[in-house]
């Protein structure tokens, strides 16, 4: 009965110690049994209430029975009174016949009595009565046998037998309840049976004694067993009356003592006896709870992933469940209980309902479902995080896999973010982030999973039967962001670039579509900022013998397997060598000759390049002290190099090192060192200009050209271009863009210089506008020589 507790808690525990077991151990039972007995002759069950009750109860039974006993009683007389009629004198057989009723009519007082106000407590004298009264009635009864030895008739003989054994049966039954007066009735009709038989003495007469005597034996120890078996009965079911009443303090205490609350239902899965505190927290009365399903108090009971689906399965199953999470609807409000519950069976092993405890967890679960929103969450923007986007990613593509469709992830970092970042600061950058965010989110809602992976980096999944529909997301992504995005420091542009990859296709696996979708996106990004493109296979190739190549330029760096090359750059006047620029050089075994321009941009992007810059310094200087006093040395500057902390230092130390004088280096930047202004470039310019070196402004005329930057900074020298150059001779405005920078190059102190400089036409062109110095194939293509001072052929011709 109690089998349910097993496990439960505080309360539950205590009630099992309480009652190890729900029936009675074996021990206890034959004690009982034992104990029985004495209870059924008058003994005392040890408990005197229980004692007392037991002795009603016997009593009770024979009561029950009065009636009946009163009409067979009233049948056998009739029958015997005209047996015997004749035989006895007739005041005699009246006389009898008359003390039988009145001895019966007392049992019948008794029956009625008890059928007014029941006994529920009766004394061993109870016993006593029922004892007296069945002697006494057994005694007249005996008067019967004892009639056959007055008469001679064996019909009568036979009626007097048969009544006699009948009695002794059906009486041993009757009053066995109380076997005190079973056996006195049994044995007082026996015996005067039996001194009849011994009296009259016929040629039967041993053995019918010996049936009577089995006879009786029979019918007492049957009398005992029934007795001992009735009062055991009543001991047990009193016992577990006890205990089903202490039980049922101790729940009512446990429910008003705790949250918890008990909860039970039958077969059919209906509620039973719901408690006080289960409706209280049910939010309904206890009659509307009454013939409720279970399952109707739980909501969403149609969803199989939720707690419900689960818990449903399992009671199906009969099984027992432990805190068990299921939602609920209380009052409109979504709450959470935990059930547990186990399954009871009656006696049969039939299924009989469920019976549990359950406890709201609602506050617990509201944590842990914060700690999970965190965990899965980006704080910054409430978008998704990167471990959120991986569990997504890895259902989506079991989705996408069964359903035939293709899943691709959109990988968008965003463009001059990084910029905007450093120069407004932090707060700035978070409330960009998270206006960005926003803006996304109106154009994933409802059909992409959107994901913030990194500072600047989003990432997008998206579902879609075709490419086209993707493309379309992705042009809504970049242009959402055409707008600028206001905050209180103004207007800031923002864009945004998106590598795509899909599966199947691209990838098989989770990871390798992230990696292909960040090669899309870092195609993208040097294929112009702004853009979406798809991965192709072509750029894994791409981006592997990318990383060979810096494989290999690290590995030659190591080795000092670099080389410089020196290019004249000549006086347009004099065509004297007045300097010459420094250019990098790699042969390497494996590659060949690979040109600066395929391997400087991997040697920024490996972070190579300082090291690579210090070691182009520092050979340069040493390469000029060692040559011509008069031929100065520029020296290419990376804008990564620029930009790293320490140039200045490693400008000081190349000349420190080799002893050049300052005033003999020339530094070459370009535009995009003055456009990604890292904050420190006018300081860093400053320092260098303190050091006593000159600044060259390269390639000048390709980038964005803005005049502005040569009044905003002190240059030494200006590098036209040498797509200005090439342009002279074929007509076009670079004449007059070349004449208007010399103009203003005068104006500002600068000296000009024309780059790529490959016919004689061009250089005298040049000369005649009024630049201060040439460079280019005509004068001498790089060499690994350094210059000497005497002027090339076409440069003397140029200047004659
Ligand atoms: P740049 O600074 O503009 O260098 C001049 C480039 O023009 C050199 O190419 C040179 O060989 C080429 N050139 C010179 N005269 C002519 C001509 O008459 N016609 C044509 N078509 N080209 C001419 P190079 O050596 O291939 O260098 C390419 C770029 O690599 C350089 O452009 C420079 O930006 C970069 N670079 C070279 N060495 C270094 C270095 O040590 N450090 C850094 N950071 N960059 C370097
Ligand atoms: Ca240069
Ligand atoms: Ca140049």
């Amino acid at each position: 009965m109690v089998n349910w507790f097993k496990g439960g808690t505080g309360v539950l525990t205590r009630l099992r110690n309480i009652f190890p077991d729900p029936a009675l151990p074996g021990h206890q039972e034959s004690m009982v049994e034992r104990q029985a007995l004495a209870v059924a002759f008058g003994g005392s069950a040890g408990d005197e209430a229980l004692t007392r009750r037991v002795h009603a109860a016997q009593v009770g039974a024979i009561l029950r029975l009065a009636p009946y006993t009163f009409f067979a009683n009233l049948f056998n007389l009739v029958i015997l009174f005209l047996a015997l009629a004749g035989t006895f004198p007739f005041w005699l057989a009246l006389t009898w016949a008359a003390a039988v009723l009145v001895v019966l009519s007392f049992g019948l007082r008794s029956w009625w009595s008890n059928l007014k106000r029941p006994i529920i407590a009766a004394s061993p004298r109870a016993l006593r009565a029922a004892t007296y009264h069945s002697g006494i009635l057994a005694a007249l009864w005996a008067c019967g046998p004892l009639g056959v030895m007055m008469t001679d008739d064996p019909s009568k003989f036979l009626v007097i037998a048969c009544i006699t054994t009948g009695m002794i049966c059906a009486g041993g039954f009757v009053l066995a309840t109380v076997p005190a007066a079973a056996i006195t009735w049994v044995a007082v009709i026996a015996i005067s049976a039996a001194c009849t038989l011994v009296v009259e003495d016929t040629p039967v007469t041993l053995s019918i004694l010996v049936l009577l005597a089995t006879y009786c034996m029979i019918v007492i120890g049957s009398v005992i067993s029934t007795s001992r078996l009735f009062v055991t009965r009543f001991m047990v079911e009193a016992e577990l009356h006890r205990r089903g009443e202490v039980i049922h303090l101790l729940l009512n205490d446990f429910e008003q003592s705790s949250s918890d609350w008990l909860w039970e239902t039958n077969s059919a899965g209906v509620l039973q006896r719901a408690s006080s505190r289960f409706s209280e927290v049910c939010g309904l009365p206890p009659e509307a709870l009454q013939g409720r399903r279970l399952s109707e108090m739980l909501a969403g009971a149609k969803d199989p992933a939720n707690g419900w689906g689960i818990l449903a399965e399992l009671m199906e199953h009969r099984q027992a469940f432990r805190e068990h999470p299921v939602p609920v609807k209380i009052r409109g409000e979504a709450r959470w209980w935990a059930l547990t519950g186990r399954p009871a069976f009656d006696e049969r092993g039939r299924f009989k309902g469920y019976r549990g405890v359950g406890s709201d967890i609602t506050e617990s679960r509201r944590a842990q479902d914060l700690v999970t929103y965190m965990a899965e969450h980006d704080a910054l923007t409430g978008v998704g995080n990167r471990n959120w986007l991986l569990s997504r990613a890895q259902d989506a593509m079991a989705e996408a896999y069964a359903e035939g469709t293709t899943l691709s992830l959109l990988m968008v970092d965003l463009d001059n973010f990084k910029a905007i970042n450093d120069t407004r600061g932090h707060p700035v950058g978070d409330e960009i982030l998270n206006r960005v965010a926003q803006r996304f989110k109106t154009v994933c809602d409802g059909r992409a999973d959107l994901a913030r992976i990194g500072g600047d980096e989003f990432a997008v999944l998206h579902v879609s039967s075709c490419r086209e529909e993707t493309e379309r997301l992705a042009t809504q992504l970049i242009e959402i962001l055409d707008q600028p995005i206001t905050t209180e420091h103004g207007g800031h542009a923002i864009g945004a670039t998106i590598g795509i990859a899909s599966t199947p296709g691209h990838a098989e696996t989770i990871e390798d579509l992230m990696r292909v979708a960040d090669i899309a996106l870092y195609r993208a990004k040097r294929a112009g900022r702004g853009r979406a493109l798809y991965f192709e296979v072509e750029m894994e190739r791409e981006v592997r013998e990318r990383r060979e190549l810096e494989n290999a330029l690290r590995y030659t760096l190591e080795r000092g397997g670099l080389s410089l090359a020196f290019q004249p750059i000549v006086s347009a006047r004099s065509g004297e060598v007045v300097s010459c620029e420094a250019l990098l050089r790699w042969e390497d075994p494996g590659f060949g000759t690979v040109p600066p321009s395929l391997f400087v941009p991997v040697a920024e992007e490996a972070g190579l390049i300082v090291p690579i810059g210090a070691w182009v310094l520092q050979e340069a200087c040493r390469r000029a002290m060692a040559a011509d006093p008069q031929i100065d040395i520029a020296v290419n500057l990376s804008p990564l190099q620029f930009a790293a902390p320490g140039l200045v230092d490693t400008v000081r130390q190349a000349l420190d090192t080799s002893g050049l004088p300052p005033q003999r280096l020339i530094l070459e930047i370009t535009e995009s060192v003055l456009i990604q202004d890292f904050g420190s470039t006018a300081t860093t310019l400053a320092e260098l200009a303190a050091l006593g070196v000159r600044i060259a402004l390269d390639d000048f005329g390709t980038g964005y050209s803005s005049l502005s930057y040569l009044r905003q900074y002190k240059f030494d020298r200006i590098k036209i271009d040498k797509s200005f150059v090439a342009e002279i001779g074929r007509g076009g405005e670079s004449i007059a863009i070349i004449s208007a920078v010399i103009i203003l190059a005068r104006s500002l102190d600068m000296e000009v210089t024309a780059e790529g400089v490959e016919s004689e036409a061009q250089a005298e062109m040049l000369r005649l506008m009024g630049c201060d110095t040439l460079q280019g194939y005509y004068f001498g293509r790089p060499a690994a020589d350094f210059p000497q001072m005497l002027p090339s052929t076409p440069a003397r011709q140029a200047s004659a």
